[in-house]
C-alpha cells in the first residue's frame, strides 16, 4: 500500500485566538460574502509540502526536529492587525503589518531545510496570512483592522484531506519553540 498524505507546516491558533479570527471572518463575510473557513481549520501556513509518501513523511518530521533545535528561540507573538482581500484569488485574509523576524526566520529555515532534503516547494516567497474567506468579493469596505495578539509557542505539521465542504486538517506533529530549559531555582 502506498500511503500518500498532503501535508504542510503551520502555526495553529489556540482556541481563543481562533475564536477571535472566526469573529473577524463573520464580520468580513457580511461585506464580501464567500465561504467562511471553519473555526477549527484556521491556520497560518509556513511551508506547503503537498503529497508525500511514507518515507518523505519521515524526512519531513526529521526536518522539523532539526529546525526546532535550531530556531528554539523561546516563542514569539503575531500581532494580527491587517484584514485584506486578494483580488487574484478572491481570498479574505488576516495578517500582520510587520511579521516577527522569528516567524519569518522559522518559515525560511523550514523552506531551506526541506529543499536541502529534496522537497520542491512553491517558489513564491512566504506570505504570512490566515485565510478567512474563499470566493469572496473584494471591493467593499472591509471591517476595521483587528488588534489581536497570537502567542506563538510551537509549530505544527498538518495533514489536509479534501472534503465536500472544503479541506479538513489534522495535526500530525507538534514542535515547541520553547527555547532553552529554565534554570533550576536556588
Ligand atoms: P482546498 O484546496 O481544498 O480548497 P485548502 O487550500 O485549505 O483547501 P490545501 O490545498 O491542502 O487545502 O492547502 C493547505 C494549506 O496550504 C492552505 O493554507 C493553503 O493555502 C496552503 N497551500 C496550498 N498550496 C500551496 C502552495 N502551492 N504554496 C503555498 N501554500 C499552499
Ligand atoms: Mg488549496
Amino acid at each position: 500500500m502506498t500511503a500518500s498524505r498532503r501535508i504542510f507546516f503551520a502555526l495553529w491558533p489556540d482556541p481563543s485566538v481562533a475564536q477571535a479570527l472566526d469573529a473577524l471572518a463573520a464580520e468580513a463575510h457580511t461585506v464580501c460574502g464567500g465561504r467562511r473557513m471553519r473555526r477549527d481549520t484556521l491556520h497560518l501556513t509556513l511551508a506547503f509540502l503537498g503529497d508525500v509518501d511514507a518515507a518523505q513523511f519521515g524526512v519531513a518530521n526529521a526536518v522539523a526536529d532539526e529546525v526546532a533545535q535550531k530556531v528554539g528561540a523561546g516563542g514569539t507573538a503575531l500581532h494580527i492587525d491587517r484584514l485584506a482581500c486578494w483580488k487574484h484569488n478572491h481570498i479574505v485574509w488576516a495578517g500582520c503589518d510587520s511579521v516577527p523576524d522569528a516567524v519569518v526566520g522559522l518559515a525560511d529555515e523550514l523552506a531551506a531545510t526541506l529543499r536541502r532534503h529534496g522537497f520542491q516547494l512553491d517558489r513564491r516567497p512566504f506570505a504570512a496570512h490566515v485565510t478567512l474567506l474563499r470566493n469572496a468579493r473584494c471591493g467593499g469596505e472591509l471591517p476595521p483592522a483587528p488588534a489581536l495578539d497570537w502567542p506563538v509557542r510551537e509549530f505544527v505539521l498538518a495533514q489536509s484531506r479534501p472534503g465536500p465542504a472544503g479541506a479538513r486538517y489534522e495535526i500530525v506533529g507538534r514542535w515547541p519553540l520553547a527555547g532553552p530549559p529554565l534554570q533550576p531555582m536556588g
